[in-house]
């Protein structure tokens, strides 16, 4: 894929770059020469990694390759990751220290100690056990942001048996799917959760999937969470409350081997049906220790909030997993950012001292839509460092985020990975390296990648390409549950020997890495590659415009058209009305700013853009309606409204 227009390599070619903040490096554990280290023995590196974590019995292999894309790692070593992520912090002494301050939607606290999440951790592996669950067992959460879906993760840790959590939001038939697919013996829920202030059903949801006979599951454990009337099924469903009574909080932990299966977990559904993958237990912990650790310069008084909802890879690894194996103090949060105003997530980074947040570009576009007013009324000075995650961010969020939330001082860290990879692989180092708004950087250390081209040759500094990643990594996805050959196809055919990650990218001049999107979200016009976030980032950069989406559709003439969404500023809904065709307008800017051929054929100013439940944008929706077609699988989006008003819109222009 080679993009020879310079017009069209504006993106990846440096911007200005901007430097650690003056001292910022001091006091941080990252060593000054890790990149050196890993690179000098990578298989030492990672080995020396594993062994900050706690091991019944010691690996002496580190890798075992021997069967490719099925890796080993740390694979003769046995581990309890629950163990590493509460008891051993207990046992150091800091058995006082907060683990969680958990906050409920309506305004209620819990603070839980590092003792605290021992006994309850304990507790429920015991009363799990009593219900016949056990190594290999798979457990269905499907639980809102609280307290106990922690203690059930790791109680499942703690036993051995995998857990398969699902979102919250997800529908009965995603519910039944991913029951099946599995053989999931227990589900867990609640009695609903509280959603801007309402009930959401959660335990309806269950007995719907599970009204056709046929599945596995033999019981239903059920959290009461708000003021709300459910049947229970006799014989099948129990209240946690009754069940965990008089259950005793002292567990004798065993120890599994490395590559026991930890979890089985869902990828978010943006580009299609969701894929399930599952990770192994000390390969993954290590790398999301390692990497919470490192890519957010973790220190020791530390309070670290990452907005993300567990039922997503990055609550798994950087809400559960990362945090508590380090023994940080975290933020847990039940509701919605808008919930009872759009002061709320600031009242928590001022309330808690958060000094650590981690959220996604979607939050911070929705953000910047709404008004630099909101965040500036509150004191984020605790803030030290700010993560994005989840879609590339664009250069104009970047810079907002860092000027309005973390006042013009905190380094951002914009970290690339996937379900698939578990953990970060590719982010800055913000204690040493110079940022550059808009790109992830440089791989994390011990991780090795390359950009190529369609026949896997290595793309020259300054060009486009897709992201492979050409070694093996400890928390790497061990299959897609139940389908290894799928998961030969999808990540491990394209180029023979290397992940394909399906996300093309960018190397600047530097070397430096920019994330461009799914390569399906490439698009060819007129014989030109032009890449969506590219035009996206272009549009977002305009005054008016909030966010992007845009999309290539099937064109006969250009082979492909460019057609763009946008979501306007409210704060600017005076300076937009006295245009006469902001439409045009926004399209003669990227005219103006990327060359003509990038030049929107269409552009639709929309009220908001459809998206996963994860925060994603869906584009593949936006092509379909903006090549004329019926919009495709819709399951995995938040708002199906949305979607309607856009086709509506773009159907009468068509
Ligand atoms: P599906 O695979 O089902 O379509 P998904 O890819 O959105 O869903 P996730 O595993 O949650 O599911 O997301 C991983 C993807 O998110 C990456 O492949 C990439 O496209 C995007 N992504 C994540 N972080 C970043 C980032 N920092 N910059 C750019 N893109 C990112
Ligand atoms: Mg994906």
């Amino acid at each position: 894929m080679h993009a020879s227009d310079d017009k069209i390599q504006k993106l990846i070619n440096p911007i200005e770059s901007v430097a650690p903040a003056p001292g910022f490096g001091d006091g941080s554990s990252v060593p000054l020469d890790i990149r050196a280290q890993a690179e000098a023995d990578r298989l030492g590196f990672w080995a020396d990694r594993a062994r900050e974590l706690e091991w019944q019995t010691p690996f002496t292999e580190v890798l075992d390759w021997s069967n490719p894309p099925f890796a080993r790692w740390f694979h003769d070593g046995k581990i309890n990751v629950a163990v590493n992520c509460v008891d051993r912090h207990v046992a150091a002494g800091n058995g006082d220290r907060v683990a969680i301050h958990w906050e409920g939607e309506p305004g209620d606290t819990r603070t839980i100690t590092y003792n605290d999440l021992h006994r309850e951790v304990q507790r429920t592996a015991n009363l799990l056990e009593s219900f016949g669950i056990g190594k290999g067992d798979v457990v269905a959460i499907y639980l809102p942001m609280i307290p106990e879906t922690v203690f059930a993760m790791l109680a499942c840790a703690r036993i051995g048996a995998v857990h398969s959590v699902i979102f919250g939001g997800f529908s009965a038939d995603a519910i039944r799917s991913r029951v099946d697919s599995a053989s999931a013996k227990l589900v867990i829920t609640a009695n609903g959760s509280v959603r801007k202030g309402r009930v959401f059903p959660l335990k309806e949801t269950v007995d719907k999937a599970l009204e056709t006979p046929g599945h596995s599951v033999e019981k239903v454990l059920v959290v009461r969470r708000p003021e709300h009337e459910i049947d229970m099924v006799d014989g099948r469903d129990v209240w946690w409350h009754d069940v965990i009574e008089g259950v005793s909080d002292t567990h004798e932990a065993q120890a599994f081997d490395a590559e026991h299966p930890l979890f089985i977990l869902y990828t978010s559904g943006t580009t299609g049906q969701p894929k399930g993958l599952w990770h192994a237990s000390g390969g993954y912990l290590t790398q999301a220790a390692y990497t919470h650790r490192t890519s957010f310069d973790l220190r020791d008084n530390d309070i670290y909030w990452c907005s993300a909802d567990v039922g997503w890879v990055t609550g798994h690894s950087y809400t559960v997993y990362g945090p508590l194996a380090n023994g940080a103090t975290q933020v847990m949060y039940e509701g919605t950012h808008d919930y009872p105003s759009l002061d709320r997530w600031f009242e928590i980074i001022e309330r808690y001292g958060v000094t650590i947040f981690y959220t996604a570009p979607t939050a911070i576009r929705g953000f910047m839509k709404t008004g630099r007013e909101i965040p500036l009324r509150h004191n984020l000075s605790s803030l030290r460092v700010l993560g994005s995650v989840g879609e590339p961010i664009n250069p104009e969020a970047w810079e907002w985020f860092r000027d309005v939330i973390g006042s013009g001082k905190t380094p951002i860290v914009d970290t690339w990975w996937q379900t698939e990879t578990g953990a970060h692989m590719i982010a800055p180092l913000v204690s040493q390296d110079a940022l550059k708004p808009g790109s992830a950087q440089r791989p994390v250390p011990g991780v090795v990648v390359e950009v190529v081209d369609e026949n896997g040759n290595r793309v020259d500094p300054g060009q486009m390409g897709l992201l492979t990643i050409t070694e093996p990594w400890p928390s790497m996805a061990r299959g897609i549950w139940g389908d290894d050959q799928r998961f030969i196809e999808t990540y491990w055919s394209q180029f023979p020997g290397r992940y394909f990650a399906g996300d093309g990218a960018g190397v600047d001049l530097d070397g430096d890495l920019w994330l461009l999107g799914r390569v399906d979200d490439v698009m060819n016009v007129s014989g030109h590659r032009l890449s969506t976030a590219e035009i996206e980032a272009t549009l977002d950069e305009h005054p008016f415009v909030a966010e992007s989406a845009v999309v290539g559709a099937d064109d006969e003439t250009t082979g492909q058209a460019v057609v763009a969404f946008a979501v306007l500023k409210h704060s600017q809904r005076e300076a937009i009305a006295a245009e006469d065709d902001v439409e045009t307008l926004l399209r003669k800017h990227v005219a103006a700013s990327i060359g003509a051929i990038a030049r929107p054929k269409m552009l639709f100013a929309v009220e908001e853009l459809p998206k996963t439940r994860s925060g994603k944008i869906m584009r593949r929706l936006l092509k379909d309606v903006s090549e004329g077609k019926p919009v495709g699988d819709t399951s995995t989006l938040t708002d199906a409204a949305v979607m309607d008003a856009i086709a509506q819109k773009v159907a009468a222009r068509l």
